[in-house]
Formats: structure tokens, C-alpha cells, sequence
């Protein structure tokens, strides 16, 4: 039994300290904002196992420059955010190189083969039941060329991963979805992906069992530092905590952390909004993907969420809310019974490490510290399988199959 230090309780932070409070670790969570809505809970609620390619590819820079043109668009940039975010800009160009997109294809195919069985151990461990349903998901094209090329794709993906897809025409795609009216060519459906029926419920009861056997503490981290005996987790307010181990999973936050103990990390945000419709008057089946315009609609308990969409600034540069605007109007073109307004506007921050990989790793010359972060769009989806190879990193050490996530990669 270790004593265990957690920077931050968002979905990585509380997936990890649950699994780790499980195996009879003491386990203490610091969060700076305990009431606040994080990505852990304004994102889309999807288990989006289907997608293990990286957002850096080859036909992803062939199409940004259309989508930079759009200030409201699937892409955008902020522009006087440039030399911050420059360093990040290159590596994600050359991140899309051949090799290195099957190198993260892999590395993301190896965690979604477990991130189910992982999601469904963390609910069984905090006592959750009935917060995800086997929804699948339908992904739609306005043209006949784009759904052709993305269902060859979505063929192959399913086969690695042992789901179904099926390509449909409008008419069909209709019929699975009543309210989608507009001029589309048609869709596919996946049965890969599930929706969490409510993300903010289930990072609350992860929260809740923390609380209950193990510590939840109010408090920003400045730094961690490391002693010969112990790692010290150093707060604002000025206390210093001793813990045999420490985990950083503080999501975008997290860089300042790992800087401070010397070791680099490309590490930005890319910044979603959303709307979210509580009791609406129309609603969906199953979550629908709207791939050529960046964003999805989500059928959540008791609500509709719209969003998505990508703005690449620094974390703390104030939200275009336009942007949440634009993905509604978009939207109402394929389902003109969508309200006008009526919703709550949210911007969240992904998480984003250049290549697509998250940080799943021990600190290279200091195993009392690992980092669990960089879940860019998919750390839900990921959060239990991060935090059981959290457990196992800090329980047995490095391991091969967790290679491709190590921090080593920014050194
Ligand atoms: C619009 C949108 C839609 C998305 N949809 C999906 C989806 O459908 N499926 C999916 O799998 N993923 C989705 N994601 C991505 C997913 O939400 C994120 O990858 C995930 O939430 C990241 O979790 P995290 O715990 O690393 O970070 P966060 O949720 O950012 O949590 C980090 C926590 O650390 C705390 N913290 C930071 N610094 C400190 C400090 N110094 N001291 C103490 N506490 C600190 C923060 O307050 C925060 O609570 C979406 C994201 C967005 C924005």
C-alpha cells in the first residue's frame, strides 16, 4: 500500500484514483476547482472506441486550409495566439507523416481493444450501473463521395476492432433517425461507439467515491518536488504534502506541472464548444456525427448536447461563443426542429498532445511519478483503460505495451 497524490479530478485524475483506492492504495486528489465544468463533463459523451486515427493525417492538412477560412468553421485558429501555439503547430505537421500516423493508429488501437471491459470494471468498482447505453452511432455525408471513401475506412477500423458498420442511403439513415429532414446523401452506422448518459453525473460519483475512501482536497497545485524519501505535492496556499507516489493528470494544466520537474512536453488545447438542451422538444436515437462539419448531437438523459468543432488558442484566451452559435445553425439545416435558443452555451479544453497520443507514463528517471494526460478528443473514452495502466505502471514499472504513451517521446 502506497500513499498516493493526484493532481486534479477530472475524468483521468478520478479514473486513475479510483482504480488505484481499489487496490488498497491511500489515495488523495487535489482539484482547483471542484465545482467547475471541465472536458470531464461539458464533452460529448461518447465511448468513441471507432477512433483510432490521429488527428494529424495526410487528407486532415489537405482539408484545413478550407477549414481556416471559416472563422466558425470545423478548424480555427487563433491567430494572436500563433507564436504560443507554434511549437505545437510543427510537431502536429510533422506528426502526419505516414509513419508516424500508423504509429499512433496502433498505439490507439492497442488502448480501444480494452477501453470497454476497462469502463465497465471502473463502474462495477464505484457501484455505477445503467450510465452507459449501447446506442452506436450514425455518421452522415452530404455527398455520395465523402460517405464511400469514410465507409472503406470505417470497414477496416471495424475489423481491427470487431464491431459493425453499415453504409446507408439517405432514406435508411432517415429511418433510424426521425428527426433528420434536410439534403444529405446518407450515413453510417456504427455499433462501436455507446453514449454515457450523463458525463457530469458520472465524474461526480467517481468524485463521491473518492471522498469516501480516499481524500478529495480543495486546492490548486503549484508543484510537485521531489525529495529523496518522498514527493511533495506543493500548493498554492503554501502546504507541502508528502506521498510515496504522485500522478499528474491534471489535463492541460498538467504542462506547467511536468515543466517544473524539468522535462519537456508539447502539450495544447483544442477548445470545444457546445449547447446543451435540457428537455428538448426534438431529439435523436442515437448520437449522429455531422463529420463534414466538424461537429455531433448527442442524446444525453433528458437532453440534447450540439457541439464540437476544434479553435486552437491558449487555455486561457476568452470563448467565441459564435462558434457554438454557428454548430446550431449548422445543425438546424439537417434538423430545422431544433430550437433557436433555449440551450447553455459551454467551451471545453481538450487536452491535446500533437500526435494524438496521450501521456500514459512514469517520469524517465523518477518512478515515483507518473503523468497521465494529453487525452485530447477521446478522454472519456479512455479514462478507465489510463487509469488501469496508471496502477500498473506505478505497482510494476514500465512496461512495453505502454512504450508508445511514455513522456520519453518529448525529451
Ligand atoms: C467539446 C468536447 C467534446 C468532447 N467529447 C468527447 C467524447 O464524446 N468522448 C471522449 O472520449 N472524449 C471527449 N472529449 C474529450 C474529453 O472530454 C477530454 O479528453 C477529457 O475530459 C480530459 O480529461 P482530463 O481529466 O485529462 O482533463 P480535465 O477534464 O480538463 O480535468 C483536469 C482537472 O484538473 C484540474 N486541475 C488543473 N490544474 C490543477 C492544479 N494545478 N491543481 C489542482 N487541480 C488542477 C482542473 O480543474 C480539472 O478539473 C471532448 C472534449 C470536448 C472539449
Amino acid at each position: 500500500m502506497a500513499r498516493i497524490g493526484i493532481t486534479g479530478a477530472g475524468i483521468i485524475g478520478c479514473a486513475a484514483a479510483v482504480q488505484l483506492i481499489e487496490r488498497g492504495h491511500d489515495v488523495t486528489v487535489f482539484e482547483k476547482d471542484i465545482a467547475g465544468l471541465p472536458a470531464s463533463v461539458g464533452n460529448a459523451g461518447i465511448l468513441a472506441v471507432p477512433e483510432i486515427d490521429p488527428l494529424a493525417r495526410p487528407d486532415m492538412l489537405f482539408s484545413a486550409p478550407k477549414w481556416l477560412a471559416d472563422p466558425l468553421g470545423p478548424l480555427t485558429l487563433r491567430w494572436q495566439d500563433l507564436p504560443a501555439l507554434a511549437p505545437w503547430l510543427l510537431a502536429f505537421l510533422m506528426a502526419a507523416r505516414p509513419v508516424q500516423v500508423k504509429r499512433s493508429r496502433e498505439a490507439l488501437l492497442g488502448l480501444m481493444r480494452d477501453a470497454l471491459e476497462a469502463h465497465e470494471g471502473l463502474a462495477a468498482t464505484a457501484g455505477i450501473a445503467g450510465h452507459m447505453k449501447k446506442s452506436g452511432a450514425l455518421t452522415i455525408f452530404d455527398s455520395e463521395a465523402a460517405l464511400n471513401a469514410a465507409f472503406a475506412h470505417e470497414q477496416k477500423n471495424a475489423a481491427l476492432l470487431g464491431h459493425e458498420v453499415e453504409k446507408l442511403g439517405s432514406a435508411a439513415t432517415r429511418a433510424r433517425v426521425a428527426a433528420l429532414e434536410g439534403n444529405f446523401a446518407g450515413g453510417i452506422f456504427s455499433s462501436g461507439y455507446q453514449t454515457f448518459l450523463d458525463p457530469l453525473a458520472l465524474l461526480r460519483s467517481l468524485q463521491d467515491f473518492v471522498r469516501q475512501r480516499g481524500r478529495l482536497v480543495d486546492a490548486e497545485v503549484a508543484r510537485v518536488t521531489q525529495r529523496a524519501d518522498s514527493v511533495h505535492i506543493v500548493t498554492t496556499d503554501g502546504e507541502s504534502e508528502p506521498f510515496d507516489k504522485v500522478v499528474i493528470a491534471s489535463g492541460v494544466w498538467s504542462r506547467h506541472l511536468v515543466r517544473s520537474l524539468g522535462l519537456n512536453v508539447l502539450l495544447e488545447t483544442e477548445r470545444g464548444y457546445n449547447t446543451t438542451f435540457t428537455d428538448p422538444a426534438v431529439t435523436l436515437e442515437l448520437p449522429v456525427f455531422f463529420s463534414e462539419h466538424g461537429f455531433v448531437a448527442t442524446p444525453l438523459k433528458n437532453a440534447l448536447r450540439v457541439g464540437g468543432a476544434v479553435e486552437l488558442a491558449k487555455p486561457e484566451t476568452p470563448a467565441n461563443f459564435a462558434r457554438a452559435a454557428a454548430m446550431r445553425q449548422k445543425m438546424r439545416r439537417y434538423v430545422p426542429s431544433l430550437p433557436e435558443s433555449g440551450g447553455s452555451e459551454w467551451m471545453g479544453r481538450r487536452p491535446s498532445t500533437p500526435d494524438s497520443i496521450p501521456v500514459i507514463s512514469l517520469h524517465p528517471t523518477d518512478p515515483r511519478i507518473a503523468m497521465a494526460f494529453g487525452h485530447g478528443h477521446l478522454g472519456l473514452t479512455l479514462s478507465a483503460i489510463t487509469g488501469r495502466s496508471i496502477v500498473s505502471l506505478l505497482e510494476a514499472g514500465e512496461q512495453e505495451h505502454l512504450a508508445p504513451f511514455s513522456i520519453r517521446r518529448f525529451q
